[in-house]
């Protein structure tokens, strides 16, 4: 499921993966410790959740 995420450094929003983790009770994912802006370059530390899922 890709998720939305802010650049730290120029604030665009980044599509990131967040692969499912099987559970029984809930549905998780699981997103990069950091992800690269595709506009700037950068890379920033993901979020904590709740996250923004991407249309
Ligand atoms: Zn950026």
């Amino acid at each position: 499921m890709d998720f939305v995420f802010v650049c730290g450094w120029c604030g665009t929003e980044c599509v990131v993966w967040g692969d499912p983790v099987v559970s029984w009770w809930t549905q998780k994912y699981q997103v990069p410790d950091e992800f690269e802006c595709w506009h700037c370059g950068g890379e920033s530390t993901s979020p904590p959740p709740p996250w923004t899922p991407a249309d």
